[in-house]
C-alpha cells in the first residue's frame, strides 16, 4: 500500500501528520511504501533526510496526495481534495461539522475519517488530537499572554521594591484551561477560573487555583451544565446573563485573562462583553482561544491582536502549530495509534476495521457520500 504524507497547504499550518518516529513505526513491516512530500517537515524543524532514513521516501503533493492512504492535519483544500485517488483512505482534522466541506471530500470518493470525532472514550485517549492539540494551545496562550503583557508574571521582592504577582483568569477549565492554569501558576502567578461543568472544581483547586462559582437556579441549569461525552452544552440565557455578571466583577481585578470556552459543532459561548473589556484595567490582556469558532470576548479579532481601551485581545489562530514540533510529535503519535485499529504495525496487515466503534464515529464519508450524524 503507498502512504502519503503531504506537506500542509493551509496558511500557517507548520504542523505535519508524521514524524521519522511514526515513519519507522510504519514502515518496519518493510510491507508499505511511504512517501514524505518534500519539505512536508521543514516547519516542524523535520528534515527530509530524517524521514529518509526511518524509512519513507521523498516525493512531491500529487504522489503524496494521490496515496492509498494520506495522512494529513488539516483537511485538504479544493485544489488538494482534486488530487485525492477515488477510493483512498483520508485521515486527519477534516472539519466534520463543514457540511459543504464533508460533501465536496465526499465527491472525491475518498473514505474520510475526522479525528475530531473521536469518541471520548479510554481506549480512544491516545489518538485524542483535540486533547493533544489544546494541551499545547493552553499553554502557550499563557506564553503569549506573558509576552504581551508588560509586567512581570510572579511576584518578586527586589532591592527596588516589590513587584505584585500577576492576576489571572481562565474561562473554560477543559484540556486547554488545565494546562493554562498550571502554566500560568509555573510562572508565579495568581490563579482563578471558571467552567459550567460543575466536576472541574476540584481539578481548579487541586492546581492551585480559586474556583469562580456560577450558581445553577434550577435543576435544568444543573443538568444541561453536567454535558454531554465530556462536552458542554449551551447553557440557558438566565444562567449566562449571571454567569456575564460574575465574570464582569472578576475582569475588573485581572491582569490576564484567557478563554477557552468551546462547545462542539456551535459557535462558542460570549462570555465577555465589550463593557466588560472597557471597564478592565490598561495594559491587562485577553487570549481568546476560542476566537476560530467565533470568540468568547466581544472585540476579538482573528489573526490579530486588537487593543480596546487600553486592552490588548490576543486572536491570534491555531496556537498550537506556534509549537510545531511538539505539536507534530503528540499528534502524528494520535494518528499512528488510530491506525494501528486498523495497521499491525509488526506484520503490515492492513484491513480497515470498519466494525470498531472509534472508527465508525470518525467516518465523515464513504462511497461519495457524507456520513450524516444527529
Ligand atoms: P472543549 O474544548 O470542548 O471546551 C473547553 C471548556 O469550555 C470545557 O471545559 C467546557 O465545559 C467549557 N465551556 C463551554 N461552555 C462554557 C461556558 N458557557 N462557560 C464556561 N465554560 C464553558 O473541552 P475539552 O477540553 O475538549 O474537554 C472537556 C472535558 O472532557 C475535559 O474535562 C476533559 O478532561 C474531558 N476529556 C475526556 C477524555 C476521555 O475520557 N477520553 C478525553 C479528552 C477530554
Amino acid at each position: 500500500m503507498l502512504i502519503g504524507i503531504p506537506r500542509e497547504a493551509r496558511p500557517g499550518e507548520t504542523r505535519v501528520a508524521a514524524t521519522p518516529e511514526t515513519v519507522k513505526k510504519i514502515a518496519a513491516s518493510g510491507k508499505h511504501d511511504i512517501v514524505v512530500e518534500s519539505g512536508a517537515g521543514t516547519a516542524s524543524s523535520i528534515p527530509d533526510a530524517d524521514y529518509q532514513a526511518a524509512g519513507a521516501r521523498i516525493g512531491n503533493a500529487t504522489e503524496t496526495l494521490g496515496a492509498d492512504l494520506v495522512l494529513k492535519v488539516r483537511a485538504p483544500t479544493s485544489d488538494e481534495t482534486g488530487a485525492l485517488k477515488r477510493g483512498a483512505v483520508l485521515i486527519g482534522l477534516l472539519d466534520p461539522y463543514d457540511a459543504s466541506g464533508v460533501e465536496a471530500l465526499a465527491r472525491s470518493g475518498v473514505t474520510g475519517f475526522a479525528l475530531e470525532r473521536l469518541p471520548r472514550i479510554t481506549r480512544a485517549q491516545s489518538m485524542d488530537v483535540l486533547s493533544s492539540q489544546a494541551n499545547i494551545a493552553g499553554y502557550k496562550a499563557v506564553v503569549l499572554a506573558a509576552d504581551q503583557y508588560g509586567r512581570f508574571m510572579p511576584m518578586l521582592m527586589t532591592a527596588a521594591g516589590t513587584v505584585k504577582a500577576a492576576r489571572v483568569l481562565v474561562l473554560g477549565v477543559g484540556v486547554a484551561g488545565l494546562q493554562a492554569i498550571a502554566t500560568a501558576k509555573r510562572l508565579g502567578a495568581v490563579i482563578e477560573a471558571s467552567d459550567v461543568r460543575p466536576s472541574v472544581k476540584d481539578q481548579v483547586e487541586s492546581l492551585g487555583g480559586k474556583w469562580v462559582d456560577v450558581p445553577y437556579e434550577t435543576d435544568e441549569e444543573r443538568q444541561i451544565a453536567e454535558g454531554v461525552g465530556g462536552y458542554a452544552r449551551p447553557m440557558p440565557p438566565a444562567w449566562m446573563q449571571r454567569q456575564g455578571a460574575i465574570i464582569a466583577d472578576r475582569c475588573k481585578l485581572m491582569d490576564i485573562v484567557i478563554t477557552t470556552a468551546l462547545i462542539p459543532g456551535r459557535p462558542a459561548p460570549k462570555l465577555i462583553k465589550a463593557e466588560t473589556v472597557a471597564a478592565m484595567k490598561p495594559g491587562a490582556v485577553i487570549v481568546d482561544l476560542a476566537v476560530e469558532q467565533g470568540g468568547n470576548v466581544e472585540g476579538s479579532e482573528l489573526g490579530t491582536i486588537a487593543v480596546r481601551n487600553g486592552v490588548k485581545i490576543v486572536g491570534l489562530a491555531n496556537l498550537p502549530a506556534m509549537v510545531a514540533a511538539d505539536a507534530s510529535a503528540l499528534y502524528a503519535r494520535n494518528v499512528l495509534n488510530f491506525l494501528a485499529l486498523s495497521l499491525n504495525v509488526k506484520s503490515g496487515d492492513y484491513a480497515l476495521a470498519r466494525d470498531d466503534e472509534i472508527v465508525q464515529a470518525t467516518l465523515v464519508c464513504d462511497n461519495g457520500q457524507a456520513v450524516s450524524r444527529p
